[in-house]
């Protein structure tokens, strides 16, 4: 029987692993696809890597530092779930790109090394997760190591991250005597992942057999003062983002991983409701709609395309059908919409609100864009964030001006880079929030293009996105500061200010004038 939409819907879950690099996110991710039979052997993931690496040239920025710079999607299904996990790239300077990432997805796994604790990179990701009220499902990694003691680690949850914790599972030894996890709740016991099913026990003394003798008196007080003095689980407060269930396991050695996917399918929520310009838009309405969050060019070498991942929000995906493109009013076929395994692609032919389909395309998609099938709608909310760095792009061959113009208004389309055309005619300024993604920009340019440049500083350190209440406000201040305006990638006007003191400065003699440092597409 055909499955209905609102079962369709119910059974996805889209989310996110935030971590510090190095805690183990790609060694999770693989183990989670395998898991969820996607994979053959653990190791595919890093084996991906390695090819994407050797694919094109830029990517050695990548290989060379050691960092993943690429974000992209994952589908498996594990019992009666499908899972959709979106990478994201671990390092800081490449941020927007993972916030933009976080816009599409419903849940998010914080992993945390056990040695480690809450790390800074974790701390900023997991900020963005509850600015957007993204429900967090906690786990601490590297049990089978010299770790903390785990009640130290949920005390600095709830004390660095202000997040109510909940162990869900109790580690049952530590670091060499390391060999599973205690569910608490359900009082059963599992060894590694190969045991796809927990065993029923009889509370922590009749666990405390699997540990040397002269660990198990203080495996049972522990267990026991972990089960009196922790919270128990509410699901209501981890959806509403004030508690986290906490998995204690090891990704490397296979332990815990299997109860992270069951607390994905039992706790984690279905694809949410997405706000729109006209409308909240319910992940059950009938129509389909979609946004895009991210664009990734050169996936395939043979094929010079360039692959705009979008977001459902709502409906049924169905190949070949006709989307409508808010920000042009046009029409898009979708005729190769695709599903993303671990290590291969394949033709969707039907996808559903949650699901992550990459649509190749020439240009037409920008980030932010949002599809539907004909009703005038706009989601609110991939953010733009101004750009902490400013450069102008020098060229070598000043005649090839003109593609360089072309190769700077892809890659600003692609989210790359951000790119800002002065009022004044003066060549155009690149901005970026992190200096790796001027290093991406000068392989691309170089690889892609034949065009080697390099940067100067410019005169601006800063921009803001500016607006007024009353046109004649903003057209005044467009006339006066001519030499410091310039329209981005939208045509929206920017203010480019030496430094924070002159931004400060023009805001306060110029009230009428908002000037922000966030813009969301529109
Ligand atoms: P990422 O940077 O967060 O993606 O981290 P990786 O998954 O690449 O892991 C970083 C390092 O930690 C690698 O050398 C992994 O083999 C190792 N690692 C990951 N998980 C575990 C674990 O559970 N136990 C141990 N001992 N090492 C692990």
């Amino acid at each position: 029987m055909a499955e209905s939409l609102a079962e369709a819907v119910s059974r996805r879950r889209t989310f996110a692993i935030i971590a510090h690099p190095d805690a183990g996110k790609t060694t999770l991710t693989e183990k989670l696809l395998l898991f969820g039979g996607a994979i053959q052997l653990a190791g595919e993931v890093k084996a991906k890597k390695d090819r994407m690496q050797t694919r094109s040239d830029w990517m050695k920025i990548e290989r060379e530092r050691g960092i993943s710079v690429v974000t992209s999607v994952m589908t498996f299904e594990y019992n009666d779930n499908v899972f959709n996990i979106l990478d994201t790239p671990g390092h800081e300077d490449f941020a927007d790109d993972t916030y933009r990432t976080l816009t599409a997805v419903d849940a998010a796994v914080m992993v945390i090394d056990a040695a480690k604790g809450i790390e800074p990179r974790t701390l900023k990701l997991f900020e963005v997760c509850r600015m957007r009220d993204i429900p967090i499902i906690t786990f601490i990694n590297k049990m089978d190591r010299e770790s903390r003691d785990p009640f130290e680690i949920l005390d600095e949850v709830e004390e660095k991250l202000a997040l109510d914790t909940a162990p869900i599972t109790w580690p049952v030894g530590r670091s060499k005597t390391f060999c599973g996890s205690y569910n608490i709740a359900a009082n059963t016991v599992r060894g590694s992942d190969t045991e796809i099913e927990g065993t029923p026990v009889n509370g922590p003394q009749s666990v405390a057999g699997r540990l040397p003798e002269n660990e198990r008196q203080a495996f049972v007080e522990e267990t026991e003062l972990a089960i009196e003095a922790c919270r128990p689980f509410d699901r209501q407060a981890f959806l509403e983002g004030h508690m986290t269930p906490v998995f204690f396991g090891s990704a490397l050695r296979n332990y815990g991983v299997r109860d992270l996917i069951n607390a994905l399918g039992d706790f984690a929520p279905p694809p949410r409701d997405q706000v729109a310009d006209t409308r909240t838009v319910h992940a059950t309405d009938d129509k389909m709609t979609a946004f895009v969050f991210k664009i990734q060019a050169n996936m395939d070498p043979n094929h010079r395309d360039r692959i705009a991942f979008a977001r459902i929000c709502s409906g049924k995906l169905e190949r070949g059908m006709k989307a409508r493109l808010a920000r042009t009013g046009k029409q898009l076929g979708l005729t190769a919409p695709q599903f993303f395994f671990a290590s291969q692609r394949q033709l969707a032919d039907t996808a559903y609100a949650g699901d992550v389909v990459g649509i190749p395309n020439h240009g037409t998609l920008r980030i932010g864009d949002t599809l539907t099938e004909g009703e005038s709608l706009v989601f609110q909310g991939v953010p733009n964030f101004s750009p902490e760095i400013l450069r102008r792009v020098r060229l070598e061959d000043a005649m090839k001006a003109k593609k360089l113009k072309e190769a700077l208004q892809q890659m600003a389309e692609e989210g790359v880079v951000q790119l800002f055309s002065p009022e004044d005619g003066s060549p155009a300024i690149v901005g970026v929030v992190g200096a790796l993604q001027l290093d991406v920009l000068k392989e691309r340019l170089m690889a892609e293009y034949g065009l080697p440049v390099s940067f100067e500083m410019s005169r601006f350190s800063v921009c803001r996105w500016i607006s007024a209440d009353q046109p004649a406000d903003l057209d005044k201040f467009l006339t006066v500061k001519r030499g410091d305006i310039a329209r981005d990638l939208d045509g929206d006007p920017v203010f480019l200010a030496q430094d924070g003191f002159s931004l400060r400065y023009e805001s306060e003699r110029y009230p009428a004038i908002k000037m922000v440092a966030i813009k969301e597409y529109h």
